[in-house]
């Protein structure tokens, strides 16, 4: 593939990103064993400094596999691929000039192995655990972490349980059921589903695979931040609006950026990082408003975007650290409001965005109205999935008669 070597990892230990325990990294390993926060994956940088020069990865396969020595898989053969990563990150030059902005642009992660960014996570995820000999995965999800844990579990031959609420979306059960996966709906939330995986580890001998309670799934999700510089010639925009869940997206970023400073790859500067969050359900907003460490979790959340469900996130010290250090910030949009951003994205570019994408949309306007972002910045949006998996009722199509066809009554619509 990439690397000629059969056998690679610069990684060095994991430490816990809460109070700094080392834990051995070729092992097993969920929450940090002292504090139950989460264990951060620290590598030899000057090592890969040496064996990664910048030049090295043009003509590299167009997947996140091309930044393989950043990644902690060792041996190649374990690596479970759909060819996920290497998404397009789009001009919206229709978009930006409605909005007055002259360089606004997406990544578009609906162009991902099932339709969600998720994918990125769950490949890097699945690859450790086959490496690390697993054999039963268990997930709660709100529908797309899911999804993409049957697709690629189903590729590695590895058996997959996912836990997510009643009301998920039509398009992650399709998936699940069809990828295979033992597929559980609760009559709760994502948190709910999180304690029947953890209450039934011992029982059912199975990997929690939680966002963020294993180490490798913000490392897959990194990626996102590797591929933004390398696709805008290793100058980062001003901003970066992310919806924001569980905080892998936005947390693994703020990791890559690091990683890429130590390599000397990038400078000192960058991107202020936005986290959208929906009213209904905005527990990182609210703590960093506050100035508070952790966030409290959100009472009755609600939202159309089932990806920013999340009431209470275990890496939130992570997510908020990451906006505070970079100046950022962070911004709660109506389900009104995302679902306009939704449609405004679609139908001035092209791009179908999950209603998380539209959330990135909405914050757009409002952090330009308040004046907290100029229009001379760069602006890079995160669509995080594809419309599709959201059904809705769309407007009523009109119907014709083949027989009688009135192209004036067409015209005049
Ligand atoms: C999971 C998800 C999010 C939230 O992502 P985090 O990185 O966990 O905060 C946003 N959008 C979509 C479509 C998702 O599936
Ligand atoms: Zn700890």
């Amino acid at each position: 593939m990439m690397t000629r070597q059969k056998t690679a990892t610069y990684v060095k230990r994991l430490v816990c990103g809460k109070c700094g325990q080392e834990h051995a990294a070729r092992v097993l390993q969920g929450l940090c064993t002292a504090c139950a926060r989460p264990l951060l994956v620290e590598y030899d940088l000057k090592a890969v400094a040496q064996a990664l020069p910048r030049e090295t990865l043009r003509g590299r396969v167009a997947s996140l596999w091309r930044y393989r020595e950043l990644l902690p898989v060792e041996r190649d053969g374990n690596i479970v691929t759909l060819g996920e990563g290497f998404t397009p990150l789009l001009d919206l030059p229709r978009l930006g000039a409605a909005m007055g902005l002259e360089r606004l642009a997406v990544k578009d992660e609906a162009q991902m192995p099932t339709l969600s960014f998720k994918a990125r996570g769950q490949a890097v995820a699945v690859s450790m655990a086959k490496e690390l000999g697993v054999k039963r995965l268990a997930i709660p999800s709100a529908g797309n972490a899911a999804s993409a844990m049957a697709a690629y579990g189903a590729r590695a031959g590895l058996e997959v349980f996912v836990f997510m609420p009643e009301d998920v979306p039509l398009g992650n059960l399709i998936e699940c059921d069809l990828l295979g996966a033992k597929t559980f709906l609760v009559n709760g939330l994502i948190g709910d589903c999180g304690k029947i995986v953890r209450d039934g580890a011992a029982a059912m001998g199975w990997f929690d695979a939680s966002t963020l309670k294993e180490p490798y799934r913000l490392e897959g999700k990194k990626t996102m931040g590797l591929e933004i510089a390398e696709q805008m010639d290793w100058r980062l925009p001003d901003v970066i609006i992310y919806p924001t869940g569980g905080g892998t997206g936005l947390v693994g970023m703020w990791k890559a950026f690091n990683e890429m400073e130590a390599l000397g790859w990038i400078g000192k500067q960058r991107p202020r990082l936005v986290s959208v969050q929906a009213a209904g359900c905005a527990p990182i907003v609210r703590a960093f408003e506050q100035g508070a460490e952790h966030a409290e979790p959100w009472a009755n959340a609600q939202t159309v975007a089932a990806g920013l469900r999340v009431p209470s996130a275990v890496g939130d010290f992570l997510i908020l650290r990451a906006i505070r250090e970079t100046g950022g910030t962070a911004i709660a949009v109506s389900d009104e409001e995302l679902l306009a951003g939704q449609q405004a994205l679609a139908r001035a570019e092209g791009v179908c965005p999950a209603p998380e994408g539209g959330a990135t949309v909405a914050a757009l306007g409002k952090l330009l109205r308040s004046g907290w972002l100029r229009r001379s910045e760069s602006v890079v949006l995160f669509n995080t999935g594809h419309a599709i998996k959201y059904p809705y009722t769309p407007a009523p199509a009109r119907h014709i008669r083949k027989e009688a066809v009135d192209f004036k009554a067409i015209a005049e619509g």
